[in-house]
């Protein structure tokens, strides 16, 4: 778990008074910043930089992967001759997944790819810091960094990835264009349908998942916020829709969007919304909410997203999925394999 973390509209403020004490004499801390960023002054200007610190843009354009991470490893170790003081991710769910890979390499050997599964890490990671500007993925409190890596997406998940301390500062949501806000905010809703209607389901996440389920309701069905305050709900929401799933699993949607963002490069939030939006006959009620939240936020889909795959192609998109088993275990139980079948899954494929 985190073990430390603010929260407030504001508390990006008390970054330099947090990391000032893990600074070792003059070391630099590194900040790696969503490139969105780079023409917010206003943002930019608050970053406390002091001596050498270092400010890195990486572009959330595309899904981070371990071939990234190597590079700024191998960057970062060549200026600094050294390891940094700490490392500070400033952004959505890519750049905080960033951010902790970075910290992890750079106590750890060899190459980022090494360490995706479970519990491969063996060095504590460099102090880091999580700052999320969006909110929905649960990066922020989970125990993985999601990969891109040579044979699969998948996450480092140790005991040293979770974040030292994060702050939450609702605030920094403002300018989040709506509908990147609604597929980020529906990864949220998404790991709370497959966590609370899993087979690993236990009272610790389902304290956590009904919260953050009942908080995207109040959000995505209803009219009696502020801004401000749906702001700091789904800030929350993301949180617990984390804890929820950090002790159950996710399942079918994460699955296939996994295949997805394999062969086509579809990016988390949407690829979830593409196919949960067909999952009616696991998700019956939920996938009835969400597509009256699509209509209520004018969201639209891509279809067909398929259609343009060559037989070869397809067959990747399904390994990859069907190579999740904990996911569709959590979703269909032990005898999941009788249950989806590879014939069963395209047809699902071809549906979205
Ligand atoms: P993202 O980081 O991909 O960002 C989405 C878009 O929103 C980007 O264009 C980004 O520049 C923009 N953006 C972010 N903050 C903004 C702001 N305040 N104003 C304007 N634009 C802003 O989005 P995401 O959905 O948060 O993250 C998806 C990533 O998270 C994927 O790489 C996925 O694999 C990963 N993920 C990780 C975990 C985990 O447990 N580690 C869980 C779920 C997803
Ligand atoms: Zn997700």
């Amino acid at each position: 778990m985190v073990p430390k973390v603010i929260f407030g509209a504001g508390s990006f403020n008390q970054l330099a008074e947090i990391i000032s004490p893990k600074r070792k004499s003059r070391v630099p801390f590194v900040f790696i910043v969503d490139d969105v960023f780079k023409k917010n002054e206003g943002l930019v200007n608050r970053i406390p930089l002091n001596f050498n610190d270092k400010l890195l843009f990486i572009s959330a354009n595309e899904e981070p992967k371990t071939t990234e991470i190597d590079t700024i490893v191998k960057d970062l170790k060549e200026e600094f001759n050294g390891i940094p003081s700490g490392i500070i991710g400033i952004g959505g769910g890519g750049i905080m997944d960033v951010a902790k890979a970075v910290s992890i390499m750079l106590t750890n050997s060899g190459k980022a790819h090494e360490y995706q599964g479970l519990d491969l890490v063996k060095k504590k990671a460099v102090y880091h810091v999580g700052v999320p500007t969006i909110s929905g993925t649960g990066a922020e409190v989970s125990r993985a960094s999601v990969l891109m890596g040579p044979t699969k997406k998948l996450g480092i998940n140790s005991d040293f990835t979770p974040f030292d301390q994060v702050i939450l500062d609702p605030e920094l949501t403002i300018g989040v264009p709506k509908n990147q806000w609604f597929y980020t905010g529906m990864d949220c809703f998404i790991h709370c349908v497959a966590s609370l209607n899993g087979t690993l389901l236990n009272a610790f996440s389902q304290s956590y998942g009904e919260k953050a389920y009942d908080l995207c309701l109040e959000i995505f069905t209803e009219d009696k916020n502020s801004d401000a305050e749906k702001r700091a709900k789904l800030m929350m929401a993301s949180w617990h829709s984390g804890m929820s799933i950090a002790y159950s699993q996710v399942g079918i949607a994460h699955a296939m969007s996994y295949g997805l963002s394999y062969v086509l490069g579809t990016k988390h939030g949407i690829g979830n919304c593409i196919v949960f939006n067909q999952l009616e006959e696991f998700y019956g009620n939920d996938v009835a909410i969400f597509k009256e939240m699509m209509a209520r936020f004018d969201i639209d889909l891509p279809q067909n997203v398929c259609a343009g795959l060559s037989e070869i192609e397809l067959n990747t998109v399904i390994d990859v999925a069907l190579g999740l088993t904990p996911l569709w275990e959590n979703a269909l139980g032990k005898d999941w394999q009788t249950l989806m079948t590879r014939d069963r899954l395209k047809n699902l494929y071809l549906k979205i």
